[in-house]
């Protein structure tokens, strides 16, 4: 008998650590593999928040704090909801974890019963069924299709929710495919929802700061009728170029922030105090860097984006947000080139031309890959020449 437990093997590991691993180990075999596959921008943590880190350690901010964020991070979470949109959160609807990620995997954990359904747009991120599955849940995929932008439609949600529907879960701009979703869409969604008083909305609104080309962004917590049933998850990692720091927060009805306290107080514990120190930085002190960033991601999307659509056989969406396009590789799969999946494509593609990108389907879309374009001009021009050459020399075979 397996030592393993029953709920672990429902669940794999994710696909984009994978990619990362393999490109690691034949880079160390001395491969110069270029790697678009990270979820992380490039830039270094700002200053202002380094140095508040620094502060705190020398205060001595190096004890346990209240299990789900220290009173001063929370103030400044409830400001951040009220000046950038609009909604006001009391302190304790507002939870602090290890990540936005311990958020999601500790919502779930607090409110799933075996059979509940978790409507779950795709292309999604990779954690989300894993983790329905890991709190006993059952993830019910839609998949969007690239007409709609990947984007679930009023239509096809209606058709999702059932009796055992729990949440639904919205990413926008999403991770993989950069999409947003516009204020009247979401308001369309709404519609839906308002009728459907039993679903949850699970909002993740991580790449919020990461937006092109003025997109407005709009967060469903925003329509009164479904704050009450919204939880919304945000935190510091993508805006504020602080993935290893591990803070995120989520934000929503009382009783599931108890209850998500309640987890945490049996697992971690609270986050570090020293990176709640940071976050609070970050949350309160100057948002100029935002801009310059997203304006520097700008320039590298508009690059990607067009070179990819100058490829024969590939063809990309513009999105309007984070740092990811979805490029779909459907005319290069089958009998002229051989490759049957996106899969295959990848695996192709890092082997021969050295270039470490993940397969559509990972992320629950077959016909696809993900790029990160959260690197330098330079890696992008070096990694869209071998793309394009691997693509010419599928068609010549
Ligand atoms: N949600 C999405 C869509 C993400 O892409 C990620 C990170 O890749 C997260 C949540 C988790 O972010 P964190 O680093 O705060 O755990």
């Amino acid at each position: 008998m397996s030592i393993v437990s029953n709920s672990l093997k429902r669940i794999k590991p994710s696909p984009t650590i994978a990619v990362t691993s393999k490109a690691r180990e034949m880079r160390a075999a001395g491969k110069d593999v270029i790697g678009l596959g990270a979820g992380e921008p490039d830039f270094d943590t700002p200053d202002n928040i380094k140095e508040a880190a620094i502060q705190a350690i020398k205060k001595g901010d190096t004890k346990y704090t209240a299990v789900d964020g220290t009173p001063i991070l929370k103030k400044a979470i409830q400001g951040k909801f009220k000046r950038e949109n609009n909604i006001s959160y009391e302190v304790d609807q507002i939870s602090v974890g290890t990540g936005g990620k311990q958020v999601l995997y500790n919502v779930f954990m607090a409110t799933l019963n075996p059979g509940d359904e978790v409507i779950i747009p795709a292309p999604y991120w990779v954690s989300y069924p894993d983790m329905v599955l890991l709190a006993g849940g059952t993830p019910k995929i839609v998949k969007c299709s690239e007409e709609n932008e990947f984007k679930i439609t009023p239509e096809q949600l209606k058709k999702a929710i059932s009796k055992k529907t729990k949440w639904l879960i919205i990413n926008s701009p999403s991770n993989p495919t950069g999409s947003c979703y516009t204020k009247k869409e979401i308001e369309n969604l709404s519609k839906v929802l308002i009728g459907s008083k039993h679903v949850f909305i699970l909002s993740d609104d991580i790449y919020e700061h990461i937006t092109y080309d003025n997109f407005k962004f709009f967060t469903i917590a925003q329509i009164h009728t479904l704050k009450d049933r919204t939880l919304t998850m945000n935190g510091v990692s993508k805006s504020y170029s602080m993935t290893g720091w591990r803070i995120g927060y989520g934000a929503g009805p009382k009783d599931i922030i108890k209850a998500v306290a309640k987890i945490q107080s049996q697992s971690t514990t609270n986050p570090s105090s020293i990176s709640q120190a940071a976050a609070v930085e970050a949350l309160n002190g100057t948002q100029d860097f935002i801009k310059t960033r997203s304006d520097s991601f700008k320039e590298r999307r508009d690059f990607v984006v067009k070179t990819l659509n100058s490829i024969n056989g590939l063809s990309c969406l513009k999105p309007s947000g984070a740092f990811y396009v979805f490029p779909n590789c459907k005319n290069l799969l089958g009998d002229k080139t051989k490759l049957k999946t996106d899969k295959e494509f990848v695996e192709k593609l890092l082997e021969k031309a050295e270039v470490a990108v993940v397969q559509g389907s990972a992320f629950g879309l077959d016909g696809y890959f993900r790029i990160s374009y959260a690197t330098s001009m330079d890696n992008l021009k070096k990694a869209l020449d071998r793309i394009k050459s691997f693509c010419e020399s599928l068609v010549k075979q």
